[in-house]
């Protein structure tokens, strides 16, 4: 208040933004639980992180990754032989190769550009990531390719890295043990999509149009599933991150 008793301009601006306040905001009691005055919010990222690194290291990663993939096997085994002209198509990150290593390194994040010296044991940029090729083979994934090419059916890859990490890419596949695919499809260089669905499910159905059934189709991500265009539809665990 002023010495006139009146109230301030600065004072009462404060006042009225109380009040506003006041009409404005919903009490908040605290919680029961904690005791703090607080509002809902989504889940925290660095605990989602913690618990990301504890899946890996328990092994229920590894083990999901072989319930899923093992399944797939199965059902390729018992419907190869009654399908005319059967087909796999498999995605590649988290699916056919792992990036576990720079997974860590990144915290999760994915930096597409900026170097990546592994032996520097500091964050990675994902392009330069996958020019070095040392991806290593996710091992039930290699059991299915193996029991396709055992039956003799062509495996196609369909990728979202791409057109200029196709040698990389080709080199590092080979060197984990995926010998013999068919084809790797990879994106045109400068092509964007909203989706990877909106990549993928086009070349699924152009692989069709060429008269092959594509009896099983795996990736780590839904939008490698979704669209249509394949009959067995399996999704393997991939809490890392989400590509659209
Ligand atoms: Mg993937």
């Amino acid at each position: 208040m002023s010495a006139e008793g009146f109230a301030t301009g600065r004072t009462w601006l404060g006042l009225m933004s109380a009040a506003a306040l006041a009409a404005c905001t919903p009490h908040i009691p605290p919680s029961p639980e904690t005791g703090f005055v607080s509002v809902s919010q989504p889940f925290n990222v660095g605990d989602a992180g913690i618990a990301a690194r504890a899946y890996h290291r328990s092994g229920a990663y590894t083990r999901g990754l072989a319930t899923v993939a093992d399944e797939a096997t199965r059902y390729l085994a018992a419907r190869a032989s009654s399908t005319k002209r059967p087909a796999v198509v498999l995605d590649i990150d988290e699916t056919a190769l792992s990036n576990w290593k720079i997974l860590k390194l990144d915290d999760f994040g994915r930096p597409i550009q900026g170097p990546c010296d592994i032996a520097l044991d500091a964050p990675c940029g994902w392009a330069a990531w996958d020019q070095l090729g040392q991806a290593v083979a996710i091992e039930p994934t290699l059991r299915l390719f193996r029991q396709a090419r055992a039956l003799g059916v062509p495996v196609f890859f369909i990728t979202g890295r791409p057109e200029n990490q196709r040698a990389v890419t080709e080199r590092n596949l080979l060197a984990a043990g995926y010998e013999g695919y068919a084809h790797l499809y990879m994106v045109p260089d400068g092509s964007r999509f909203p989706s990877a669905a909106d990549f993928k499910a086009p070349v699924r159905a152009s692989i069709e149009a060429a008269g092959y059934t594509i009896l099983v189709n795996m990736g780590d991500q839904p939008s490698d599933l979704i669209g249509g265009h394949a009959e067995g539809k399996f999704l393997l665990p991939d809490p890392f991150y989400r590509v659209p």
